[in-house]
């Protein structure tokens, strides 16, 4: 069967989302032979890094040169890095550095205008951006969000969000609490409202079979892979294989042209499913 060449630009806040809520999905589809474009906000200058690459000063540049190796693994055609900084978590947003603004700090038309100018000269078919929550609540994530949606608004491409069931996530994150130490920076009470609900999600994706690729994109953040201290990244490739498996095997993204799922209706199991003009 022959398929039409599709086009997915995916909008990601830092350097390593690409490979956590979609990599499997998006290696996928780059080995089927769709161009698969990652665009990335923030340098994630802000995120966790062993103490003395954090004092350095140049944890963005590390983050930065990562990225095309997490790239090259999930067979993405290109990386378009945007060179905000990361605002951070937690607590206030950290001073722009010289001569670049924090991404929230950034209006949300602004960044918009280049991603679409983006969206428009790849002629995608998709982007993907983040939902409502930005997924566990970064403020980053909630901006990519917004920034998404207006890119949607002013194209004509088919937005689809990155998400996961938020009824699933808190089951296996007590499990987990159980059995091993979660990191500092994880509350299990954050995350009630963190996702979006299982009848949100439109798409269900089986991604058992790239999982070796999304591993492979992991651990191209070499910096945030780590698993000496604890962080989120390192501590999810720190996880029994089965475990991963289970919690990372399966993607999930949701149209928000949809309304919510009544019981009976069916996923769509491929991202391409249901965009236009997809044959068959
Ligand atoms: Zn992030």
């Amino acid at each position: 069967m022959n398929e039409r060449q599709r086009t997915i630009v995916a909008l990601n806040a830092h350097p390593d989302d690409e490979a956590l809520l979609s990599g499997g999905t998006l290696a996928g589809l780059a080995s089927r032979g769709h161009r698969v474009v990652l665009v990335t906000a923030t340098d994630g200058d802000a995120g966790w890094a062993p103490a003395e690459l954090m004092e350095s000063g140049r944890l963005g540049q590390v983050r930065l040169a990562e990225l095309p190796r997490s790239a090259a693994a999930l067979g993405a055609a290109d990386v378009i890095p945007l060179l905000y900084a990361d605002s951070g978590h937690l607590g206030e947003v950290p001073p722009d550095p010289p001569g670049r603004r924090r991404f929230v700090r950034v209006p949300v038309a602004e960044v918009a205008e280049r991603v679409a100018e983006i969206v428009r000269r790849e002629r995608a078919d998709v982007l993907l951006g983040y939902d409502r929550n930005g997924g566990y609540g970064h403020r980053d994530h909630v901006h990519v969000h917004h920034i998404a949606r207006a890119v949607a608004a002013a194209t004509d491409v088919q937005l689809l969000e990155a998400t996961a069931p938020r009824e699933r996530i808190l089951r296996v994150l007590r499990w987990v609490s159980r059995v091993r130490t979660l990191p500092n920076d994880f509350a299990i009470e954050e995350w009630t409202q963190a996702f979006s609900p299982t009848q949100e999600i439109t798409h269900r994706i089986d991604v058992r079979a790239q999982l070796p690729a999304k591993r492979a994109a992991m651990l191209a953040h070499a910096s945030q892979a780590d698993g000496s201290f604890p962080r989120t990244l390192g501590f999810i490739l720190g996880l029994p294989r089965p475990l991963y498996r289970l919690a990372f095997g399966t993607e999930h993204f949701l149209d928000p042209t949809c309304s919510p799922r009544s019981g009976r209706e069916r996923r769509h199991r491929d991202m391409l499913d249901g965009v236009q003009g997809t044959d068959g």
